[in-house]
């Protein structure tokens, strides 16, 4: 069975970009329809993420950073890198930041969603469809005029002028605009826990770094800890097999005070599982459809960007948006703008993903050296430690030049 409905903009896929370009077009006179696939809105798993000053910038100017829990979120201005088994290397502190964002928020995902939720859930001209899956693009003339989706056993067509594909690193509407895309799955991902606070770690964040092994320990509102160590994709069983005992001894075995938390952890189910891809896809917009976020640039998380570039995507899009409907026109020429924005910005910090995970998650000696030998550089020098601070905190495009990374490595 069929029903039609129409909208100006159908956004498929409810991410925390998504909304916000939901929540901008709205306050334009735009009729939104988000769909969801999943009936209780977007599954995240059970972890933490770093809500960077440039996302939070953009969640701020919506009103949408007043109304979180702060029992839920931490506000952490310093990050400790330090060799496993070794000494401190480098401490990146955004205190030195302007402000008033001079910290990383780290939350559950879900903490900053239910907020953006409920000012979706009040606003008259969006309409929210949770449980309803985009199964195919409607299309006149080789133009993209809407999307078939499935509710269930109903089918339902919703004609809009513009299809916005928010829909994740796999992509349906990617998919079916036929657009080809590098698909790169990294060799490692993550382990995820969130645990209780152990009374003696403080406000700052953790990253401990070893051969091809990292363990990150970020407080996690007010007595949480968010907890991920890197693990080869794939290689799940070896771990299980190994038992969840020796994977505590081992954690412990790098951040002893983790031991109290780890009390709380006795079955495999609670360890959540995060692989890490980067996509690349041959161009961002079609004839009446556009990708934002991870469908258009999903990339190595050591940048901690992903979701705040979704978020800078939404802004630019709305922006390009408001000009392709003030003239009527929704064609792949109308909407380059926007993929013009944005793309250097992404692929920048793509690179920047790709040559942190080169380094970080090295098992080579030799590269795990000079990996430490940077992180030792990146304490002294004011100006090189600034520098990346800018570029993980959204602040800046400036990536290091040859003469930085000569510098880098502590030869001049
Ligand atoms: C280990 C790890 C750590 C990370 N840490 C950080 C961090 O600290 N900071 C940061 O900014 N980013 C981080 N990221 C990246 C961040 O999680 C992603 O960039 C972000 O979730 C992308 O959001 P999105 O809305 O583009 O896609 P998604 O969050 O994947 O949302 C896509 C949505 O589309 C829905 N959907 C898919 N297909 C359909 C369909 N056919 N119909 C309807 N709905 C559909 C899905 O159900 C989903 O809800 C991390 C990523 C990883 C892997």
């Amino acid at each position: 069975m069929h029903t039609t409905n129409r909208a100006d903009l159908v956004i498929v896929g409810a991410g925390m970009g998504s909304g916000v370009l939901a929540l901008l077009s709205a306050a334009r006179g735009l009729r939104v329809v988000v769909l969801e696939r999943h009936p209780g809105g977007p599954r995240d798993p059970v972890r933490g993420e770093l809500l960077q000053p440039n996302g939070l910038r953009i969640l701020d100017r919506l009103g949408l950073l007043a109304g979180l829990d702060d029992r839920e979120v931490s506000r952490t201005r310093r990050f400790h890198f330090h060799r496993i088994g070794g000494d401190r290397l480098v401490t990146i502190d955004y205190g030195v930041l302007p402000e008033p964002f001079n910290y990383a928020l780290v939350g559950q995902p879900a903490s900053v969603m239910r907020t953006l939720r409920r000012r979706l859930a009040d606003t008259p001209l969006v309409s929210l469809r949770w449980g309803w899956e985009m199964v195919g693009l409607l299309r006149e003339r080789g133009r993209v005029v809407g999307v078939e989706a499935r509710e269930g056993d109903r089918l339902h067509r919703i004609a809009a002028s513009v299809v916005v594909g928010g829909d994740g690193v796999a992509s349906p509407v990617r998919t079916a605009l036929g657009i080809r895309c590098r698909i790169r799955p990294y060799a490692d991902g993550y382990l995820t826990l969130v645990l209780p606070r152990p009374s003696g770690f403080g406000p700052d964040g953790r990253y401990y770094l070893g051969r091809r092994e990292i363990l990150g320990l970020f407080p996690l509102g007010a007595d949480s800890l968010y907890l991920f160590y890197l693990w080869p994709a794939g290689d799940r069983p070896r771990l299980e097999a190994k038992g969840i005992e020796a994977f505590k001894a081992r954690l412990t075995a790098i951040h002893s005070e983790v031991a109290p938390a780890l009390a709380a952890l006795s079955r495999w189910d609670q360890v959540g599982w995060m692989p890490c891809v980067k996509i690349v896809p041959r161009a961002w917009v079609a004839d009446g459809a556009a990708l934002l976020g991870d469908a258009a640039h999903a990339l190595n998380p050591h940048v901690a960007q992903g979701r705040n570039q979704a978020l800078e995507d939404a802004v630019a899009l709305d922006a390009v948006l408001a000009s392709c409907f003030q003239v009527g026109n929704f064609s792949r020429q109308a909407l380059v703008l926007y993929e013009r924005l944005r793309r250097p910005r992404a692929e920048a910090l793509q690179r920047l993903g790709d040559e942190m995970a080169f380094f970080w998650n090295t098992g080579n000696p030799l590269i795990g050296w000079i990996r430490d030998r940077v992180f030792a550089t990146l304490e002294r020098d004011e100006y090189l430690r600034r520098k990346m601070l800018e570029l993980v905190a959204g602040l800046s495009d400036r990536s290091f030049t040859a003469w930085d990374r000569v510098r880098a490595l502590g030869w001049r």
